[in-house]
């Protein structure tokens, strides 16, 4: 078995963590990263940190830029964990054309069935927490990274357990500067991950998915993809499941206004060693129902 602290070293990116495979034990198949590859004996959880310009800019309103919450560049690792003679399989939360609706073989997840939660497995992994808007942030760099996921048949030891302290304070802020109000203040689930309960606000993903506040369609549910692309029956795409984490296929927040308030509060609650502050002003927002000014 190779240690932990060997293969972060080896791995080389600015997150790495790998969950005891327990962790994953009673979850349904398609939400169990073992799913992915008969063989696996490790999953291994990257991070790669996002840079701030990109959320200042976005903060500003000068530089409309999106950032990727998806890690797809992990060739590096995967190269290092082949060099040693085993195997991986990289898992990135996007949808494939023309994926089969059906398992290939009895026994198996059928391919667009599966719905990993890498959030979870970040958790898992001792990276980090959920905060109440359910989106990850870690001890270093808040909800600024990107995260992948890969199994292996390399047996890597487990990532020791995050500090019992959750990262998210429940400060609000998230809720507080939401302008569409689409997460309660009050109705609350909790998902319990490696031991760390984890308080996630509830939120209508409908109002997300028209968010013109920052939010990103980088998954299927997006304005548009579903006449694109998907078969739609009472307005759910069809043989589409929700789990627990994903909660109806959220579009990506991170710069959203729920995301800036996130990392507002978290610069000025951490140290960061930036010479200025996050949010110098009000933040801007709008909403879709609202009439232009000029
Ligand atoms: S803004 Fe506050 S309540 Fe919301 S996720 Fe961040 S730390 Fe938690
Ligand atoms: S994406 Fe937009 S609507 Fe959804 S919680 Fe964030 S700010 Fe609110």
């Amino acid at each position: 078995m190779l240690s932990f602290s060997e293969f972060r070293q080896q791995a080389g990116c600015d997150l790495v963590g790998v969950p005891p495979l327990s962790c994953f034990d009673g979850l349904p198949p398609g939400e169990d990263p073992r799913s992915l590859f008969p063989d696996t004996r490790s999953v291994v959880v990257l991070g790669t940190h996002l840079r701030r310009g990109q959320f200042r800019a976005m903060e500003e309103g000068t530089l409309w830029q999106t950032p990727g919450r998806w890690l797809t560049s992990v060739d590096g690792v995967i190269r290092l964990i082949e060099s040693l003679g085993y195997e991986c399989v990289p898992y990135t939360p996007l949808e494939a054309p023309r994926m089969p609706r059906q398992p290939v073989r009895p026994g198996l997840c059928a391919p667009n069935a599966v719905r990993l939660s890498v959030d979870y497995a970040a958790v898992a992994a001792g990276l980090g927490d959920i905060g109440y808007h359910g989106m990850f942030m870690s001890e270093r760099y808040g909800i600024r990274q990107m995260l992948g996921l890969l199994v292996t048949d390399l047996e890597i030891e487990p990532s020791p357990p995050r500090s019992p302290q959750n990262l998210c304070d429940r400060c609000l802020e998230c809720v507080r500067h939401c302008p569409l109000q689409a997460i309660s203040a009050e109705a609350t689930t909790t998902l319990t991950c490696r031991g760390r309960p984890q308080t996630l606000g509830l939120i209508n993903a409908n109002a997300c998915r028209v968010c013109p506040n920052g939010a990103c369609g980088d998954s299927r549910y997006f304005p548009g993809a579903d006449e694109l692309h998907f078969d739609i029956e009472n307005n759910q795409i069809r043989g589409d499941a929700r789990t627990r984490y994903a909660r109806g296929g959220l579009p990506n927040r991170l710069s959203a206004a729920c995301g800036r308030a996130c990392i507002a509060h978290f610069e000025a609650t951490h140290p960061t060693g930036y010479r200025l502050p996050f949010r110098s002003r009000e933040p801007w927002g709008f909403r879709p129902d609202q009439e232009r000014g000029w």
